[in-house]
Order: C-alpha cells, then structure tokens, then sequence
C-alpha cells in the first residue's frame, strides 16, 4: 500500500521540517509547493519570475497553476510507493483537484500540524533558508550562516519579514483552514500537536500515519 500523505499547518508550523524527515525515513520524495516555485525562480523560468511576486506579498499562487505542478510531480514514477506533500493543497479547490487527482489510488492520509498563532510568528521572525539551494535551516536565533549543504548564504525568506508573515497568516486563516473541515470526518485524518520539540513531533507524526494504516489493514 503506497504512502500517500498531506500535511496541513499554518505557515511556520514546521511541515518542513517535518516532510523532509518523514520522506527520508520513509524512502518517498517530499513535494514542496513552496520549493518548486523558489527553484523555478531561481532557474529564472516565466512561472518562477511570476510566482515570485506573489510569493514576496504573501498571496496565493493560482489554483490552476498549483494543481498543474502537483498533477504532474505525482505522476512520476518516484511517487509509486507514495510521496508527503508539503504546502499543498492551500485551498479547498486545490484539495478537490487532488481527490480527482487520487482517484484509482490508495487513499490519502491528512496530518494537522497544530501550533498557535504566536508562536509561529515567532519561529517565522527566527527562521533561515540557503539562498543558494534553499536548504531551510533552523534559525535558532541566528541573523546569518552559512548553509551546511552547499556553503551558500543563508538568509530570511523574504515573505518571511514581518508583514508579510501577518498578511500570510491572514490568507491561512482564510484559504487554508477550512481545509481542516474538508478533511476532519475522514478517517485518515489525524491532527498533532506541533509545539513539541522536533523530535517529539517526528513520533507523534509516524504514530498518526501508522494508526491510519493499521486500521486500513484492520477494515
Ligand atoms: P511555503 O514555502 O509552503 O510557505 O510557500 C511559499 C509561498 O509559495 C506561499 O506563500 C505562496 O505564495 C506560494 N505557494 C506555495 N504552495 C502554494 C499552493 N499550494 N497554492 C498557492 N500558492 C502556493
């Protein structure tokens, strides 16, 4: 049974983090929304240039654009033993799109990463990425690095800095979060507690996809 996994969370929940994990242990590719947009601008590709705009206000990138990419990302044969998607779907049109897109294949399974809202914005004011290769690294309080993959800088995400945290934050609250009701009568919907240390949130993350598929295997 292949293991076909969303995360939802606001922004600075650590879905990041954790997806990155998650795929590693797991041997199945992590699609980050987030970070194929930053690739494709660094590439300097049209969507790239143009998603770069919106992404430096805050703003959603297009339904239909998002789903092209993700369609597209799934159907490659890495996806087969399943894939963990991070930052998608954003909206419930995108979720309904990914059902289409799911259909004939083994079922979803929905991880809620819940933090409260300050929180987060502290840990967005705090975070770094490699401007070079888009490592996300812990900022740890740090206002400068150098990344551990590549060398490159590392530096604050520009939608990262204050008001475009907040104008983020608004667009979750009201794109994004009615994807919890979307989901919450499935019973492959889980949610975690996301203020817990990393590691703790790790487990916490393997235990919620592991009881969707003992019950799977239990039915
Ligand atoms: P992230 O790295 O997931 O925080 O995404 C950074 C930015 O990329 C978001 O603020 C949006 O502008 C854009 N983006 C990423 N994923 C999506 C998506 N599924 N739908 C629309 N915009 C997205």
């Amino acid at each position: 049974m292949a293991l076909n996994l969303i995360m939802l969370g606001p922004p600075g929940a650590g879905k990041g983090t954790q997806a990155e994990r998650f795929a590693r242990e797991n041997g199945i590719p992590k699609i980050s929304t987030g970070d194929i947009l930053r690739e494709a601008f660094r590439a300097g590709t049209p969507l790239g240039l143009q998603a770069k705009a919106i992404m430096d206000r805050g703003e959603l990138v297009s339904d239909d654009v998002m789903i092209g990419i993700v369609r597209e990302r799934i159907d490659r044969a890495d996806c087969i033993p399943g894939f963990i998607l991070d930052g998608f779907p954003r909206t419930v049109a995108q979720a309904a799109a990914l059902d289409a897109i799911m259909s004939g294949r083994d079922a979803l399974t929905v991880v809620d990463i819940v933090v409260p809202e300050v929180e987060l914005v502290r840990r967005l004011a705090s975070r770094l990425i490699c401007g070079s290769c888009g490592l996300n690294a812990e900022g740890n309080g740090a206002v400068s690095g150098t990344c551990q993959r590549c060398g490159g800088e590392l530096k604050q995400r520009v939608d990262d800095s204050e008001g475009v945290v907040l104008e983020r934050l608004k667009v979750y609250h009201r794109n994004t979060e009615p994807l919890i009701e979307y989901y919450r009568a499935r019973p492959t919907f889980r949610s975690i507690d996301g203020t817990q240390p990393p590691d703790r949130v790790a487990a916490a993350l393997a235990a919620a996809v592991r009881s969707v598929a003992n019950q799977g295997s239990a039915a």
